[in-house]
């Protein structure tokens, strides 16, 4: 039987408990994959698959990377979706006997990933750990390029909200039972979902003890609740399974209750293109696109957490209401901090390298750079009036001792590979300043020791020459030689035809430190770079608390700079329920179609009088802008952010709901008018009355009646059950009679000017009904063709004739009914009288200038007048 080879058994060996990663298998300067990996890599990264011998009948196939260009290779495979286990050899080959070993030193995945070029700095990493025991469902989440670890246990309901609020990049979970629902929620936001990873919930404490000291655990009360601790084991063995070592930037946990926060679903999220369109999954034309002024990769980040989680406590808001107050009319405040913030790095990565012991020279300065500028900040902030904003950067430690550190010891622009030397100043150290001089001054050095030989021995033509067999040597030829008395440290060590070579111990000495020197420079200087770094290892913590402080005051210089650019007002907070915006815009198409095009509106809901608005119009009117700011206003006031009007009185809301009509989705295999109805029915099963609920062209997706119906009893709901404010968009214009028949609905349009056949769209919103949808006068804006055009006129002409038609046609019947109704009571004068009173009414309607809700309204009227005649 054919045997595998030996290193090819060692493959298998570790291949073994990798099975599901691609294993990158060292060889020399390469990364190797073999057999299924090797096919599948090839393809995905588009290399060249070869094969190799491994001792049986067919050869492997096999692909490779150069070890030095791996980090994009790796990334490559890891976006689209596989887990690469790095296998590097852990032996000095050239001192080992035999096969080299090897061993798996990290396992790289979508959460777990740090290289570069896969990471973004405005967007965390996070890697998510689900715990469900059936009845409650414990979250943590980390992303271990920063460090912080985030907690919260959600009901089963609730968790796919939460997990879209967060996107992680990749999910762990204990329990087969959620596989299906996370699966869905993870293909609509392009997590990885790890579906090997149950074995991590073990359940075992003393990882924990591995990250976190006694006291600190001792004192987290959220250890108790089992669903999280649970979580928490599986994401700490999980990190520890795929990093092979503990870092100490992964310590601090922080807790969370998920309703201290205003709740956005999925869609929500979505419709308000908070920080993507949903066009073009932009960040051109979303909301983070206008608000985001941030300089740092920490403020960036932070910001798109302020904007996920807005807050519901209205001091919470107001304390950072407060603080952007102070800052908006502090121009130079503004400014100077921008200078100084464009320059400070990100720290909060950078502790993570130090961590995991990548970080190299390069960025050990940006992190003293950083460190200056911080300095600089504190002494900017001091010089103001802003009590709120001193009081947090009075919190920054200036971390002067790490400056100290690096400041002595590395050089001003090293290089950025910590095994090629040119990182330690010679200042820092006696060795490293001999090594270099003697490097330097190698050439010298032999040349004095040539001079003082020649002197000793009274021989001018002495030379000193090198070969790489006998290094440095000292020459004379035979003609001296013979008048020499050859001192006795001179070794004999070649013989010329006419020269003989020695070498003495004091130049093989000199030799040997040349030679060595270089390495010895680079071996020292690495030594040198570890013990700094090991010393900033011990102060990870000290650095992280500095980076959150930059990132507060970056997101709050980046918010009121926008403020202050786009004439933002600060919004008042209220808890009464009422809504109150004074000339309100949308903050992003104002900046698209330019700011003094935006024709502003106001808003009022007063919780007594009006909680449901509805708004018609034809399309294209501005109704969807419309109601989009509103919902944009409130939630940037629940941010804390100023907001785009003149006056705005915010209430506190629970949540806020978009739903618009008729978009398809068809990635769920869904039918659009049953997504919308979906939705439709999250929306009523959980807004209260302190919710916001934002509803566009709802009931689109199906037949005129149904929808207007649908439509119609949806309205009727939410004011009867719910009470939530509502702001409803329609270009079903019959929809306007619910204003009679509910107390607090409301009927806004959008103004529209007809100039003859044209219409002009004033974007203004006027109280009142439209009586039109205007769909054609649409269509000719859009250029249709004028035969189009006028024939839409024609039919639309006979079709509205058609419907008055069939409106006389059951006034008709009406009639008819009546007139049999009169041949029996014909004997009786007074029904007779009323009778006629009766056909003299219907006979008098003008039904051609009634619209449809009008003239059933009338026959309604009727009805009930013949049934109480019937009575007599
Ligand atoms: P509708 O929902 O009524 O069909 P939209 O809200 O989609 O209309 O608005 C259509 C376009 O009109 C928008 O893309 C925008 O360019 C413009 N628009 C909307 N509201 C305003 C406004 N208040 N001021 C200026 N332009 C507006
Ligand atoms: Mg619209």
């Amino acid at each position: 039987m054919k045997k595998l080879t030996p290193m090819m058994k060692q493959y298998f060996d570790i291949k073994q408990n990798y099975k599901d990663c691609i294993l990158f298998f060292r060889l020399g300067d390469f990364y190797e994959m073999f057999f299924d990996d090797a096919i599948i890599a090839s393809r995905v990264l588009e290399i060249t698959l070869t094969s190799r011998e491994c001792g049986l009948d067919e050869k492997a196939p096999m692909c490779g990377v150069p070890y030095h260009s791996s980090s994009s290779y790796i990334s490559t495979l890891v976006q689209n979706g596989y887990k690469v286990a790095i296998c590097e050899q852990t032996e000095d080959a050239q001192k080992s006997k035999g096969l080299v070993k090897r061993e798996v030193v990290r396992v790289i995945t979508p959460g777990t990933i740090m290289e570069d070029v896969t990471l973004n700095n405005n967007d965390s990493n996070y890697l998510m750990s689900i715990f469900s025991d059936g009845i409650s469902v414990g979250i943590s989440y980390v992303d271990i390029s920063i460090g912080d670890i985030f907690c919260t246990s959600v009901q089963n309901s609730t968790l796919k909200e939460e997990i879209s609020k967060i996107k992680p990049k990749e999910i762990i979970y204990n329990c087969e039972s959620l596989k299906f629902d996370l699966q869905v929620v993870c293909n609509q936001n392009n997590i990885f979902l790890n579906n090997n990873s149950s074995e991590f919930f073990c359940g075992k404490n003393d990882i924990m003890y591995k990250y976190f000291d006694r006291s600190y655990l001792e004192n987290l009360n959220i250890l108790n609740n089992l669903s999280i601790k649970s979580s928490l084991l599986g994401l700490l063995e999980y990190i520890y399974s795929t990093q092979k070592q503990i870092t100490s930037n992964i310590n601090n946990i922080n807790y969370y209750n998920s309703s201290d926060f205003m709740f956005l679903d999925t869609f929500t999220r979505k419709n308000l293109e908070l920080t993507e369109t949903i066009r073009n999954k932009e960040k051109k034309g979303s909301l983070i696109y206008v608000l985001d002024k941030t300089n740092t990769a920490m403020g960036a980040r932070l910001l798109k957490k302020y904007i996920s989680e807005p807050l519901i406590n209205k001091d919470s808001i107001e304390y950072r209401l407060n603080l952007l107050d102070e800052l908006v009319n502090e121009y130079s405040l503004r400014e100077d901090l921008d200078i100084e913030l464009k320059h400070v790095y990100d720290i909060e990565r950078l502790c993570g390298k130090i961590a995991f012991g990548n970080i190299n020279p390069k960025e050990m300065i940006n992190l003293k750079k950083s460190i200056d500028r911080i300095r600089n900040i504190k002494t900017i902030i001091s010089k103001y009036n802003s009590i709120n904003l001193k009081t947090l950067s009075s919190q920054l430690d200036d971390l002067s001792d790490l400056y100290d550190i690096i400041d002595k010891s590395i050089l001003d622009d090293p290089s950025a590979n910590l095994k090629d030397g040119n990182i330690i100043k010679e200042s820092y150290n006696d060795e490293i300043s001999q090594l270099r001089n003697l490097s330097r001054n190698a050439i010298n050095i032999i040349k004095e020791i040539e001079s003082k030989e020649r002197i000793r021995t009274g021989i001018k033509s002495l030379k000193i020459g090198f070969n790489k067999v006998f290094g440095y040597y000292i020459e004379i030829t035979h003609s001296n030689l013979k008048q020499l008395d050859i001192p006795d440290y001179y070794i004999r060590k070649q013989t010329l035809s006419n020269a003989e070579r020695f070498i003495t111990l004091e130049l093989k000495e000199i030799e040997e430190k040349i030679l060595n020197a270089d390495e010895r420079i680079k071996d020292l200087e690495y030594q040198l770079f570890v013990d700094i770094r090991n010393k900033l290892y011990k102060n990870i913590n000290r650095i992280q608390s500095v980076a959150k402080i930059i990132a507060q005051i970056d997101v709050f210089n980046s918010l009121s700079k926008v403020a202050y650019e786009n004439n933002y007002c600060k919004p008042q907070i209220n808890t009464l329920g009422n809504l109150e915006i004074i000339d309100g815009r949308h903050p992003v198409i104002e900046k698209l179609i330019k700011e003094e095009n935006f024709v502003p509106n106001d808003t009022i809901i007063n919780k007594d009088d009006c909680n449901v608005c509805i708004i018609t119009g034809p399309n294209m009117a501005g109704k969807s802008t419309y109601m989009r700011q509103v919902a944009l206003i409130s939630l940037l006031a629940h941010i804390g952010s100023f907001v785009p009007a003149t006056k705005a009185n915010i209430c506190i809301m629970d949540r806020i709901f978009t739903r618009v009509g008729a978009s398809d989705d068809l990635s769920q295999g869904q039918s659009t008018f049953m997504v919308e109805m979906d939705e439709v029915s999250y929306i009523l099963k959980n807004a209260t009355k302190n919710s916001l609920v934002i509803l566009d062209e709802v009931g689109r997706g199906t037949s005129t009646y149904d929808g207007i119906s649908l439509a119609w009893s949806i309205v009727e709901y939410i004011h009867d059950n719910i009470g939530c404010k509502t702001l409803f968009a329609t270009h079903y214009h019959e929809l306007t009679a619910l204003e009679n028949e509910l107390k607090r609905v409301k009927n806004y349009c959008v103004a529209v000017e007809e100039q003859g056949k044209d219409i002009v769209f004033l974007r203004k919103i006027i109280e009142g009904g439209a009586d039109k949808s205007y769909g054609i006068h649409v269509a000719k804006l859009a250029d249709l063709p004028e035969e189009i055009i006028e024939r839409a006129n024609e039919i639309l002409i006979k079709l509205e004739k058609k419907e008055s038609r069939d409106i006389n046609n059951s006034m008709y019947e009406v009639a008819l009914c009546k007139e049999e109704t009169e041949n029996m009571y014909k004997q009786l004068d007074l029904s007779h009288i009323n009778t006629m009173q009766l056909i003299k009414e219907i006979s008098s309607l003008d039904i051609a200038n009634m619209t449809p809700i009008q003239a059933l309204n009338v026959l309604y009227k009727l009805n009930n007048k013949a049934k109480s005649m019937e009575m007599i």
